[in-house]
């Protein structure tokens, strides 16, 4: 479903942050990205979710390679196939929960009311109908990742991207989420998570080891 090939990222002042990556993930797998601060994790979490093009190499989606699109066929492609969760959540200060899910369906096309339908029922699937009219500063840390969630998954995408989940949160909070990130995971989707937690990575039927810019190992796809 998504691959990157030999794939490397020198940024702007010659960070070479990424080195002759390759690693291929299937559709349904979950898995886990683990690595030291600073080894790449979010440099290829970026390239596989075509928010950055790689320096050189290839990024495939659904047999697409990314260089061939345009950013308008790119974008296109990015907001119906990926979901995106950040360790800071990335919601809207002062805008209600509701509006801060319907807004991550903007660029699919549908009208107001049916964004609205749908960001209503992705909150009810994180547990959080009774939250729609909360802010985000009326939220708890733990509430504000699963509307980051809701609004992820509002759009149903088959891959969903998480760079360190639960990196702001409290444990009890973070094993909610991670709770929740398997249940979507058991649904059908495609969930590729960045962690720090040894123990959240330990648990996770596919992990992929990185170190200065590399992958050092791979556990490899689960065997079903
Ligand atoms: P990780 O997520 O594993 O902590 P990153 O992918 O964020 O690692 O960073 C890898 C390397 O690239 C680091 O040395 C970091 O400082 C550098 N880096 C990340 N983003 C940028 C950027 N936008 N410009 C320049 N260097 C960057
Ligand atoms: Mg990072």
């Amino acid at each position: 479903m998504i691959s990157l090939t030999m794939a490397s990222k020198v940024y702007t002042g010659g960070v070479a942050a990424l080195t002759d990556v390759s690693l291929h993930i299937g559709a349904g797998e979950l898995v886990g990205i683990v690595g030291p601060s600073g080894s790449g994790k979010s440099t290829m979490l970026n390239l596989l979710g075509t928010l950055d093009r790689p320096t050189t190499g290839q990024v495939r989606i659904d047999n697409y390679d990314i260089a061939r699109l345009r950013d308008a066929e790119l974008s296109a492609l990015r907001a119906s196939r990926i979901g995106f969760v950040f360790q800071q959540f990335h919601l809207a200060a002062g805008v209600p929960a509701l509006d801060n899910v319907a807004d991550g369906l903007l660029y699919c096309g549908l009208r107001a009311r049916e964004r609205r339908r749908r960001a209503a029922a992705a909150l009810a699937r994180v547990g959080l109908a009774h939250r729609a009219d909360h802010r985000p500063h009326e939220l708890s840390g733990g509430e504000r990742q699963r509307v980051a969630i809701a609004r992820a998954v509002a759009g149903d995408p088959p891959l969903l991207l998480a760079d360190e989940p639960t990196g702001a949160l409290d444990s009890a909070s973070g094993a909610g989420v991670m709770q929740l990130l398997r249940e979507l995971h058991a649904a059908g989707t495609t969930v590729v998570i960045i962690t720090h937690d040894r123990e959240i990575a330990d648990s996770l039927p596919r992990q992929v080891r990185m170190r200065d810019g590399r992958i050092i190992a791979d556990s490899g796809p689960a065997v079903r």
